[in-house]
């Protein structure tokens, strides 16, 4: 038996106990003829004792121990002279009277302490031993919980996991596919699913009536800042459900992690359609931890002479309470904010409501004090706060000023991380213009059903933009954990789909028709989502980022630092998948 106990599991009660450990060397004090090592597992440290009374070979032993030594220390627990009460097995320790080494070490590249002086790309290039760490370890049996809380709650509704294939039929809507070479069959190539969706579908039309999967999905899009070209999601759909069954089923397991994970109850989530969530926040996952909703004010500052406002399609700003003593500085920099390319907005215009009851503004030149109070007012602000304000093209600003109200939020401390504010958009846009392609694309994907009461748009192309689909995300804190929709399950309303999306019927047969095909065999009522389970897991365990909820992440630019992936592949696997490269 390599251990009677793990690392993390002795305690006073113990003591007196003959019991064998083993474990990495974390750390060896040597004073002398005291030593003391850190021994360490995944469940925690035990602290190793040798004294004058030990065998001096026994101590020669321990001296040779470095960091990260796999070594086994069998001995009797005794009670610490001086106790930790910071640690769980800090009232005891072992001492040892035999060691066996397990296993040598070389010196690790970075210390595995929780703090580590380890950079991100060398604590990448060695996940394995960043994984030893407590804060990675801990992420890692944090995202085990949520998956098990997410199996229990799903399963005892009846929903059954089921696995969907991984290699699958490239499909061109949404992302970028991942493809795979098939050696058999030269010339073609399977893809990596960006997500299950058409297989989901056919369960429901298999009659599995409810089904989940936590499943990995794959998508070759450029990579931002925390995204991942892997990644998992909770993969759902429902037979025989409205809307209304797909909201209260995937919240009800929201607020099941809630209260298992942070102890925490919600009421009802809040609902708030796409169009006031653009209108109100300019983003279609606003945080709502905070309020700074929008004031549109076309009607209160045109045609008093400031051209900029006079021949903007929107004038609109946000309040921030309490904050009229901003400096000259701070305002400056608010402004090279919004003009960062990465927001893009021309300039901001600023109105200081004085707790005096005075105004200063950046556009006393033409506003009066009273045209400045009536602008106030709009706003609801009281002296003491600011008013920030921009203008342009409708769509643009609110999105330039979504960014300004994030970063106010930020400044001031409104985003709490240990504050959660769940939220359901609805009605979202069933079609979105692109102007490179000139053509629609579905925002959701192109089996979410229109609403009924705007299916008729579909026949007036110039109504298109209007239709508002049955499509629903999940937002928490300004960011999307989750989204899915009502299907089509009809073929001639899919066909018209098919058909406003640009494909042809010959094009549209090519791409779904097995999805189209079982559709003619009684396909019923359906409808599902998927949450982000990383980002799940990060919104959970308080952190920005995905990358440190994945046991083996890819870097930002989508590599693989620790295997060294994508790599060129042997010409004789080329030749035999006959591909020839004709790299630029
Ligand atoms: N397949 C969708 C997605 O990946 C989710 C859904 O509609 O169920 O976003």
């Amino acid at each position: 038996m390599y251990r009677t106990h793990t690392c993390g599991e002795l305690r006073f009660a113990d003591c007196g106990k003959e019991v064998t450990l083993a474990g990495w060397v974390q750390r060896v004090r040597d004073k002398g003829s005291l030593v003391w090592i850190d021994l360490r597992d995944r469940y925690g440290i035990t602290q190793l004792f040798l004294d004058g009374n030990s065998d001096p070979k026994l101590i020669e032993q321990a001296r040779s121990f470095g960091r990260e030594f796999v070594i086994q220390a069998k001995g009797i627990v005794i009670e610490r002279e001086s106790k930790n009460p910071n640690m769980p097995t800090g009232d005891i320790e072992l001492k040892v009277n035999a060691f066996t080494l397990l296993n040598g070490s070389k010196v690790p590249p970075f210390t595995i302490e929780d703090v580590s002086d380890g950079g991100d790309d060398l604590r990448m290039k060695y996940r394995y031993l960043d994984i030893r760490r407590n804060p990675v370890r801990k992420n890692l049996e944090l995202r085990h919980r949520m998956a098990m809380l997410v199996r229990n709650y799903l399963s005892n509704l009846n929903f059954l996991e089921i696995e969907t294939p991984m290699l699958i039929k490239s499909t061109p809507e949404g992302a970028r596919d991942f493809v795979v070479p098939s050696r058999m069959n030269p010339g073609e190539f399977y893809a990596l699913p960006q997500s299950p969706q058409q297989y989901k579908q056919l369960l429901m039309v298999a009659g599995m009536d409810r089904y989940f999967q936590i499943v990995r999905c794959f998508r070759d899009e450029d990579l931002r800042a925390d995204r991942q070209p892997e990644f998992t999601q909770i993969d759902c759909e429902m037979s025989f459900v409205e809307q209304e069954d797909v909201l209260n089923t995937f919240e009800g397991l929201a607020k099941h992690l809630f209260k298992e994970m942070k102890g925490l109850e919600f009421g009802q989530f809040p609902r708030m359609t796409w169009h006031d969530a653009m209108k109100y926040y300019g983003s279609d996952k606003p945080d709502i931890r905070f309020g700074m909703k929008f004031v549109e004010l076309n009607d209160v500052v045109k045609g008093k002479g400031f051209g900029l406002f006079d021949n903007a399609d929107l004038v609109v700003g946000i309040n921030a309470e309490g904050c009229s003593e901003y400096t000259r500085k701070q305002l400056d920099s608010l402004t090279e904010f919004v003009k960062r390319p990465q927001v893009g907005a021309g300039g901001m215009v600023y109105i200081k409501y004085n707790t005096d009851g005075t105004f200063k503004s950046s556009v006393d030149k033409f506003y009066t004090p009273e045209d400045l109070k009536v602008i106030a007012d709009k706003f609801g602000a009281k002296p003491g706060d600011l008013m920030l304000i921009l203008c342009g093209e409708a769509m643009k600003t609110r999105v330039q000023l979504n960014a300004l109200r994030l970063e106010m939020g930020n400044q001031l401390g409104l985003r709490k991380p240990d504050e959660y504010a769940p939220l359901w958009v609805i009605d979202f846009p069933l079609l979105e213009w692109d102007e490179e392609t000139q053509r629609y694309y579905a925002m959701h994907h192109p089996f979410t059903a229109p609403k009924p009461e705007d299916e008729a748009l579909l026949d007036d192309p110039s109504k298109w933009g209007d239709i508002r689909a049955n499509a629903y995300d999940i937002v928490m804190n300004g960011v999307e954990v989750g989204g899915g929709s009502i299907r089509i399950h009809d073929r001639t309303l899919q066909n018209k789909m098919f058909h406003t999306l640009g494909f042809n019927d010959e094009k549209a047969q090519e791409q779904f028709g097995f999805l189209m095909g079982a559709f003619e065999y009684g396909a019923p009522p359906h409808a599902g989502l998927a949450f982000g389970f990383d980002r799940l897991c990060s919104l959970f365990g308080g952190a920005d980022s995905i990358r440190d909820f994945i046991a083996f992440p890819k870097n930002n630019a989508g590599r693989d630092v620790m295997s060294g992936s994508p790599a060129p592949i042997a010409q004789e696997q080329l030749d035999e998948l006959q591909i020839a490269l004709n790299l630029k």
